[in-house]
This record gives structure tokens, C-alpha cells and sequence, in this order.
């Protein structure tokens, strides 16, 4: 799955645009930080050695706000009211702290003496301008976006988000809000899905109400294919008829077929039109349990996550459970770290249980070549979040 959905090309970004996307290319600091020596506390500006002798009293000559850009020098003998953040005058050595003083405006009264170089953030205390600061790989999460926005980047270089073409296939969906007929039921693999693969990092464009109809199916489809890297169907590719996923594709650079895997066993994977095709089952379970599986890292790779697993644990089983031989189950369960990392079984294995798997926080694993599973085996379980 991966090959087939391949790298996204490398685009500047907005840093905005850039939570949770992969630095393409090692940065290097085109400033310092911080940038200038500038005081770590509201106070007064000052050369230590004219306050060793304190208690003593000194005229204020200026008043340095954070921001100010023109800065006078400093006297001997004299102080600058400087607030944090504010730089510091040239001919000062030393920031006293205001609680330590008078407060005065026209003059202040200094308390206390302070060592040189007391109260300043020195420049390039934090980053030194040249230096690789962030090398390419690197996740962008907020503390990253903030440190490359201090150091004054607009764009980034990353893999761009993959887009997605969710596709929800079946004459019996009908959009929540709406009145239920006998026979039909409310879409919902189309919201899960999409929501999934924003989760996961991707673009998700959502097509809800496709009907089992190979010629609408096609119609549908046509005016969005040069706009994916990703079709990703759901429903129609099982062994019914009326399988309009399936009948559209065949012969088209799909290729269906099962996995020995349960839920999700009907799959299908290809190109179409240059684009790449995932068609997953239309039961909820197995359609969200196929997108974990197969999907869901293929996405983070395209985007140039070299983690693109979820997190496993090794946990104990609190009920027994039973498993068809030669297929991998994914059992839905509550995985507890906390009373000795156990795990309980949710709901029961059937594909259409879409409560039991709102109540997971993780799937089980259970290995093809396993059918029984007392309470208190060791299991595999894959967090979900
Ligand atoms: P299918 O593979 O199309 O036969 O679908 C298998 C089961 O999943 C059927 O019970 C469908 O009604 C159900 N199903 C398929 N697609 C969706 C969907 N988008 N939302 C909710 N249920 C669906
Ligand atoms: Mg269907």
C-alpha cells in the first residue's frame, strides 16, 4: 500500500498548514536566539559596579520598553527602567530586578547589588545563527512550529498532505438528518473514514451517497480524479451481487481479493486512471479496521513519517475469546495500562458492531494459527489513539 500511494511531493508550507507534517530538509537558524542581549526581568538597566555600594539612588535617564529599537548609552552612574524582553542599553552590564528598588521613575532607589551580567538573556543564548537547529524528519508539533516561527520562518519544506477520495458506495445510504425508509440506514463509513485520514495527517474529500450503479459509480468518480493521490471506497467488493465497486474496477487496474484477516476480508487495491485505488468492505468495522491496518500507515509514509505504526503493547486477556484458524483477528478492546495492563474484550468479532468498536481504545491481535484464548493470555494489542 505504501509503494502504490508513494511520496508526496515537497511543498513551502505555511507554518500554520504545517502541525503534524515531516520537515523535508534540515533548517539552519538564519538568526540567533535571542537575537540581542535583552533583560529576563522588569527592573532598571545599570552598570553593577555603580550599585555594589547599595543602598544608593540613581537618575533614570531612560525608558526602555520591549520593542524599543533606538537605545541611548548608557551613563555611568545612571540607570534605564527596562521591562523583560527589552534590550539592553549598550554600557550596561546588569539588570536589577524593580522589586529590589523603589520603582522610581525620575530616580531610583537601588536596594540591593547584583553581579554583573545579572538578569540578562544573553544573545544566541538559545540558537546560534548557522546552526542546524531541526534536521529533515523531524514531526512538526507546536513546539517545533514555535521555535521556527521565533526564528522567523514563514514557509517550510515538507511533503504536503496526501487527498483523499472517500467514496461511500451503497443505494440503501442515506445522509444523517434526514428520514429513514424501511430498509435504508444513515452513511456513516464515509464520515469515519474521512475523519480518519485527517486524523492520520491527509486531505479527506468526502463522497457520500454513490449508488450501487456502475455508470453513476464512474460519473461520480470521473470529475475527481486529477485532484487525488488516493481513492479510498468503501462497500461493493464483496461476494454479492451489486458489487458496484467491484464491477467497475475489474479489469481496470484493481485487483480484488480476500486476506486472511478478520474483520476486513474483501479487499481490493490498484491504480486507476494514475491514481491510486484502496477499496475497503462496507461492514463499519471492517472498513475502519482495514484503514488502520493498511491504510493509515501508508498515508504517514507518503507524508515522510518513518513512525508509522501505532503504538503496541503486550497485555492480558480478562475474558476468553475465540478466533478462526488461519486468519488474523482484530478484536476490538479496552486496553487498561494502569491495573497490570489488561485488556477486556469488547463486543463480540462481528463486522457490523460499530458501538463495540466506539468503546475501544485498541484492537487485539489474535495470530491466524490461534482458535482459543483463555482469560489471562498474553495478547498483542494496537492502541488506537
Ligand atoms: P457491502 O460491502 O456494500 O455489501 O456492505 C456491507 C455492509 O456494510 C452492509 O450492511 C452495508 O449496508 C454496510 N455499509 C456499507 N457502506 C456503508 C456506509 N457507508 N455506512 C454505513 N454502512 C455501510
Ligand atoms: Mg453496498
Amino acid at each position: 500500500m505504501a509503494e502504490l500511494i508513494g511520496r508526496m511531493p515537497v511543498e513551502q508550507l505555511p507554518l500554520a498548514d504545517c502541525l503534524g507534517l515531516v520537515l523535508a530538509e534540515d533548517v539552519v537558524a538564519p538568526i540567533s536566539l535571542p537575537p540581542f542581549d535583552n533583560s529576563a526581568m522588569d527592573g532598571y538597566a545599570v552598570r553593577a559596579a555603580d550599585i555594589a555600594g547599595a543602598p544608593v539612588e540613581l537618575p533614570v535617564a531612560d525608558d526602555i520598553p520591549a520593542g524599543k529599537t533606538d537605545l541611548k548609552h548608557l551613563a555611568a552612574g545612571s540607570a534605564h527602567r527596562i521591562m523583560t524582553g527589552a534590550p539592553v542599553p549598550p554600557g550596561a552590564d546588569a539588570v536589577i530586578q524593580v522589586e529590589l528598588t523603589d520603582g522610581g521613575t525620575a530616580t531610583v532607589r537601588v536596594n540591593s547589588a547584583v553581579a554583573e551580567g545579572a538578569n540578562i538573556r544573553r544573545a544566541a543564548d538559545d540558537v546560534r545563527a548557522g546552526d542546524t537547529v531541526l534536521t529533515a524528519g523531524t514531526v512538526l508539533r507546536p513546539a517545533q512550529l514555535g521555535l521556527l516561527a521565533a526564528l522567523g520562518f514563514a514557509a517550510l519544506p515538507v511533503r504536503r498532505r496526501p487527498r483523499v477520495l472517500v467514496l461511500s458506495t451503497g443505494s440503501e445510504l442515506v445522509e444523517p438528518g434526514h428520514r429513514l425508509l424501511p430498509g435504508q440506514i444513515y452513511e456513516s463509513n464515509g464520515l469515519m473514514l474521512a475523519t480518519a485520514v485527517r486524523e492520520a495527517g491527509g486531505e479527506a474529500k468526502l463522497l457520500r451517497f454513490v449508488p450501487d450503479d456502475v455508470v453513476e459509480f464512474h460519473a461520480a468518480l470521473a470529475p475527481h480524479l486529477r485532484s487525488v493521490d488516493v481513492i479510498m471506497t468503501s462497500g461493493g467488493v464483496s461476494a454479492g451481487a451489486y458489487e458496484v465497486v467491484k464491477d467497475a474496477f475489474t479489469g481496470r487496474g484493481v485487483e480484488f481479493t480476500r486476506v486472511a484477516m478478520q474483520p476486513g476480508g474483501p479487499q481490493g487495491a490498484g491504480r486507476y486512471g494514475g491514481v491510486a485505488v484502496v477499496t475497503l468492505p462496507g461492514n463499519p468495522v471492517s472498513a475502519q479496521v482495514s484503514f488502520e491496518v493498511f491504510v493509515r500507515p501508508a498515508l504517514l509514509a507518503s507524508m515522510g513519517h518513518t513512525v508509522v505504526e501505532r503504538q503496541m503493547a503486550q497485555a492480558a486477556l480478562t475474558s476468553a475469546i475465540t478466533s478462526p484458524l488461519g486468519k488474523t483477528q482484530f478484536r476490538r478492546g479496552a486496553y487498561d495500562p494502569e491495573s497490570n495492563q489488561v485488556v477486556t474484550p469488547v463486543g463480540g468479532p462481528g463486522s457490523h458492531l460499530l458501538s463495540a468498536l466506539a468503546l475501544s481504545n485498541c484492537l487485539i491481535e489474535v495470530p491466524e494459527d490461534a482458535t482459543e484464548l483463555p482469560a489471562g493470555s498474553t495478547v498483542t494489542v494496537r492502541m488506537l489513539m
